[in-house]
């Protein structure tokens, strides 16, 4: 089995129920002869749980330079090493890439198990049905720079997935209401796999007054996912246009001239492709 041969295995562990520890990922945590652990406190106990007696070794944001630099070594030494983080996907708003990558870079062989990962999970229960998704992870903390960055985002038509803590869980809500404004959709979804999980979707209006209105509603873990950008009409999308009519100007195709203002602006492409037509006519 391929599991044995001497490799960085990637393997995800549970949100919150222990029952989501899959069959492969509990093997390879067994024959691996070191796990390399966000926080060995926190992984110890799931190790030893399902019986996993390898070695730890930290890899945290903080080491993952020596922490690669000692992966690479053990598995030179024909040792297979098994990466986690304290609860999901490694790599995903968590340490990991960075080892991913020098590991490789040293010639040796990365094996991701697929596995619990909360943005996919609160994704999957979203309702929301765009075709694309934007994974963002953390927003920044400063309200000033969480609202520029959110401005970027915001004529996206893509499915827009955050993580948030609950402490600022009121105040992100409260910027995604200012920058996307009321229509679009939110979908919290709380403490996912565990006892108290809640998934609400509702208005980007109503959301803050949902959060007040109980303060359970603001504890534990969260994954926002709050709907694309509506499709523009092109009529009312005076930046699109502009850059559109620039690119007619300069001699593209109808299609190119969309194609290529929809990926500059954001602006959906079909609308594009329209205004295109009713331009050059
Ligand atoms: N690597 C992890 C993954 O694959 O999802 C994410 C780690 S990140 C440091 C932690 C954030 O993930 C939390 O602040 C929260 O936004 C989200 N998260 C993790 N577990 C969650 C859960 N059970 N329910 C909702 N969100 C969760």
């Amino acid at each position: 089995m391929t599991e044995e041969s001497p490799a960085l295995y990637v393997v995800p562990t549970p949100l919150g129920n222990l029952s989501d520890m899959s069959p492969r990922a509990i093997e390879t945590l067994r024959r691996a002869a070191w796990v390399a652990c966000e926080d060995t406190r926190r992984s110890a106990p799931l190790l030893r749980r399902f019986g996993i007696t390898a070695r730890l070794l930290a890899a945290h944001e903080h080491n993952e330079e020596t922490a690669a630099r000692q992966i690479a070594a053990r598995l030179d030494a024909g040792e297979s090493v098994a990466l986690v983080c304290d609860a999901g996907t490694p790599a995903i708003s968590d340490p990991g890439a960075r080892i991913v990558a020098r590991v490789r870079a040293a010639g040796h062989r990365i094996v991701p198990l697929p596995g619990p990962c909360a943005a996919v999970t609160a994704l999957s229960a979203s309702g929301l049905a765009e075709p694309h998704f934007l994974f963002y992870g953390f927003l920044p903390a400063k309200v000033r720079q969480r609202e520029d960055a959110l401005r970027e985002l915001a004529r996206l038509p893509h499915a827009l997935v955050f993580y948030e803590a609950p402490h600022r869980i009121e105040e992100t809500a409260a910027s995604l209401l200012a920058v996307f404004g009321p229509d679009r959709t939110l979908v919290l979804a709380r403490e996912l796999t565990k006892l108290f999980e809640t998934i609400h979707a509702c208005p980007l209006a109503e959301a803050p007054a949902w959060l007040a209105a109980d303060a359970d509603r603001r504890r534990g873990e969260f994954v926002l996912v709050v709907s694309g950008a509506p499709l523009s009409t092109g009529e009312s999308d005076g930046e699109g246009e502009r850059v559109l009519r620039l690119l007619l100007d300069e001699g593209l195709t109808v299609k190119q001239a969309a194609r290529l203002a929809h990926a500059i602006t954001g602006t959906a492409r079909k609308a594009m492709y329209e205004k295109a037509l009713q331009l050059r006519e």
